[in-house]
């Protein structure tokens, strides 16, 4: 018999969404979390987006779950008075050329099922006459989501159900004991172990790392993660009611561009960029010397800003698969009874949309587990 039935590793928002699912029908569940409290890194540090779904390859994970937990998450957020707003969003072209592309993407969303509009210049400039656009893909179903409160709501439901939350634990070791896992984490400098008869590695930027500790290869797995920091910069409380919904540029090269957020403070910040990070450094810092690129990309769309209107804020770290230049990749979540290890599931690259496909990716992993 082990010690726990399931050990959720990371309390970010995938563990929590999580643990929350599990906890509906299962006992002996412990969500061990090495920060001090859940959700401190990248599922707090992101742009509180409930995407709609437009521009993951269809059939994909990515595209899959984007769907589907954008639904779930809506309806949870009206059952259980979590803060969202449903504000719509506009990808904005700035140019002819921009224009063609956005049949491309007008296409891909609508074969992942996302209901999409194309706005002409003035139908765009009736609902944001301050952005500079000669067309627009408008997506109703986008929205904003209150990370904090979701993850406050998943936390209590599953500490109510009975989950055990472990902060400042730190898994060092995944072992095999017969059938179970065992499970060697560091506690305030304590170092102990246990058995769990499921394991899930939702340990985000360091998933990779917990799945290198169970034995796997994550070169030949091609699970090894690469770190691409994305930074905010805020705009001056004067002209934060430019725009009144999410606004996006075309994408260009990688991610889907440096586009207009609203946060709950009422405050208009725009990000995030990419940049590579080679060291794996979680250094959040937003380097003033951005500015001036960040105001070249915000003018784009919006000329009324002007460099010394912005000022670096916050950032997050995407744990990505792809390396710079190569395409975009799915989600790895993987149930690893081919490995040897039935009872292993990892999650790996939970990148963007994982915010919004956190309640879908929960019934996936439930699914694997079956
Ligand atoms: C800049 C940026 C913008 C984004 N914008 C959006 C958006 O608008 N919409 C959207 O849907 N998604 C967005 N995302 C993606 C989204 O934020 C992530 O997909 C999601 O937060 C991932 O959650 P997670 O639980 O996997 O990871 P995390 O939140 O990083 O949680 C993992 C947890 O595991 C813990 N952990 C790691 N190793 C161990 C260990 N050995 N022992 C114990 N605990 C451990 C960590 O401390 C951490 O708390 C964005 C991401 C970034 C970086």
């Amino acid at each position: 018999m082990s010690d726990v039935h399931v050990t959720i590793i990371g309390a970010g928002v995938i563990g929590l969404a999580i643990a929350s699912r599990f906890s509906e029908n299962r006992k002996g569940i412990i969500m061990l979390e090495k920060n001090q409290k859940y959700g401190m890194e990248t599922s707090s540090r992101n742009s509180e987006v409930i995407h709609a779904g437009i521009y993951y390859k269809p059939g994909s994970l990515k595209a899959l779950l984007c769907v589907e937990g954008r639904d779930r998450l809506y309806e949870l957020c009206d059952k259980r008075g979590i803060t969202y707003r449903k504000c719509g969003k506009l990808i904005t072209a700035t140019s002819v050329p921009e224009l063609q592309k956005l049949d491309s993407i007008l296409a891909n969303g609508r074969s992942n099922g996302v209901r999409l509009d194309m706005l002409t210049k003035d139908q765009v400039l009736d609902l944001e006459p301050n952005i500079v656009s000669v067309g627009a893909i408008h997506s109703p179903l986008t929205g904003v989501v209150s990370v904090h409160d979701l993850m406050d709501f998943l936390h209590h439901s599953a500490l109510e159900r009975g989950v055990t939350v472990q902060p400042r634990c730190e898994v060092t070791s995944i072992g095999k004991r017969g059938r179970d896992f065992e499970i060697t984490v560091s506690e305030n400098g304590t170092v102990s172990s246990f058995t769990s008869e499921i394991v899930i590695n939702a340990a985000g930027l360091h998933s990779d790392s917990v799945a290198a500790m169970a034995g796997i290869d994550i070169d030949s797995a091609g699970y090894r993660l690469v770190y691409a920091k994305g930074s905010y910069f805020a705009v001056a409380p004067a002209k934060a009611g430019l725009v009144s919904r999410l606004v996006y540029p075309v994408p260009q090269n990688e991610g889907i561009g440096v586009h207009a957020v609203l946060d709950w403070g009422g405050r208009l910040k725009f990000g995030p960029d990419v940049e590579y990070l080679p060291d794996r450094k979680l250094d959040y810092s937003v380097e003033d010397e951005k500015r001036k690129s960040f105001g070249a990309s915000i003018r784009k769309i919006l000329p009324q800003i002007s460099d010394d209107d912005i000022t670096p804020d916050m950032s997050g770290i995407r744990p990505k698969l792809q390396r710079k230049g190569e395409p975009a990749k799915d989600f790895v979540i993987v149930h690893e009874k081919e490995r040897g290890m039935a009872g292993l599931v990892n999650l790996i690259g939970i990148e963007s949309p994982g915010l919004t496909s956190c309640l879908a990716i929960a019934r996936y992993v439930e699914d694997l587990l079956a």
